[in-house]
């Protein structure tokens, strides 16, 4: 079994960074963390001066519809496009994400994208943004399905081997009764767009809701009832739940920073993630972009989110992000004012432990999947491993 050393690192752990290390892969998997020249070499291995690099775990995107004018709505081409260009932003697991089409095409589609083997960054199962929602936001009116457990069973199969993430707003009319169907073998159901009573969201998470996804957009606010009565809905509801992880796109327009701050600060470090929730022209200059049906997105600047231009049906409306995962990082250390292992650990371990694979991934520990990004002090991206194999390196 080939050995790999990455030498003279500093290593981001989940709450400190280990300084002048070197980490000790073998098989895929990391064997060992040893003070930097400390350990004795055993010969046939190779090794990677990592100058004095960060080693982080790789980035896991929870939420993601598409990069460099690929979508993953575009088919399994555009899919396999973005896994091998994803490690370049420091990607090494994704939720690849649908968006609603009409019954029966819906399943075909997913059926053809979970085809799909990647050979660099990972699928961890497909997020499905619709049919069970009850606000568009800037999806297609087919974001607003019908409960079905026929139609759950057929998204399920079609998404096989790969998981199916249900995005559900709990006030559908019946969607209830079907969450503990999404839920079957422990797979989290995110709660997202929705205007859900405090009620409806607390039986949607006894019901089995784990997540809420893209967190205070598409969650609008609830209507003064009583003057001066401030109402409380799902936003207040999933914030009161401590077992319910959120996720934000940190890109400065779609949430408030303070907002992120009070979710770091009401759930503790370990269950708030970052996602990019990013559209087609992300990673590219600013302009216009056009995607598949009438979405056609402009990005005012790098890392600008995604808003509809005039052509559409919600001109300037914002659609997506133009986060890339090590944007959303270095974004989280400037906006937050956190320290770069918590910010690393927003978009590693946490989105990991919503998936439940913190057993092996998110981590840089022994006995976990060498899923790694070298970041240089700028926390850019220089390399990227995926189960030990290079998949991205910089050129300079
Ligand atoms: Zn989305």
């Amino acid at each position: 079994m080939e050995t790999f050393v990455i030498q003279n690192t500093n290593v981001i752990l989940t709450d400190s960074i280990a300084e002048n290390m070197d980490v000790v892969i073998k098989g895929g998997v990391i064997d060992g963390i040893f003070d930097n020249g400390k350990r004795s070499s055993m010969g046939n291995e190779v090794v990677f001066d990592a100058v004095g690099n960060y080693l982080a775990p790789g980035f896991i995107d929870l939420h993601f519809h598409g990069i460099l004018n690929f979508l993953v709505d575009g088919g399994s081409e555009h899919l396999e496009n973005i896994c091998r260009e994803l490690p370049r932003f420091g990607v090494t697991g994704f939720l690849p994400t649908v968006g609603p089409l009409p019954e029966g095409r819906d399943a075909d589609f997913l059926n053809s994208l979970s085809a799909l083997e990647s050979k660099a960054a990972q699928i961890l199962g497909f997020f499905l943004e619709g049919p069970f929602l009850a606000m568009t936001g800037a999806l297609p009116p087919e974001a607003l399905g019908k409960a079905s457990a026929k139609r759950i069973r057929y998204l399920v199969e079609a998404a096989s081997p790969y998981a199916a993430v249900f995005g559900v707003s709990p006030e559908l009319d019946g969607i209830l009764d079907h969450i503990p169907l999404m839920a079957e073998g422990d797979t989290p159901v995110f709660v997202t767009h929705t205007a859900a009573s405090v009620e409806q969201t607390l039986a949607g998470i006894r019901a089995g809701i784990s997540h809420a996804t893209h967190f205070y957009d598409v969650f609008p606010c609830g209507k003064e009832t009583d003057p001066g009565v401030r109402p409380a809905g799902a936003v207040e509801a999933v914030l009161s739940e401590p077992g319910v992880s959120v996720d934000f796109i940190l890109d400065g327009e779609h949430v408030h920073p303070v907002a992120v701050k009070m979710a770091l600060e009401g759930k503790g470090p370990d269950r708030v993630c970052l996602i990019t929730d990013s559209n087609l022209g992300t990673g590219l200059p600013p302009g216009v972009y056009k995607g598949v049906g009438d979405s056609e997105v402009e990005f005012a600047y790098p890392g600008a989110p995604a808003r509809m231009t005039s052509n559409t049906r919600s001109p300037g409306c914002l659609a997506g992000s133009g986060l890339t995962m090590d944007r959303a990082v270095r974004n989280a250390v400037k906006m937050l004012d956190i320290g770069l292992p918590l910010a690393v650990r927003m978009a590693s371990l946490n989105p990991a432990q919503v998936l439940d694979i913190d057993g092996k991934k998110g981590k840089i520990q022994p006995g976990f999947d060498a899923d790694l990004v070298l970041l240089d002090k700028n926390l850019e991206v220089v390399q990227t491993w995926v189960n030990g194999k290079n998949v991205y390196r910089e050129v300079k």
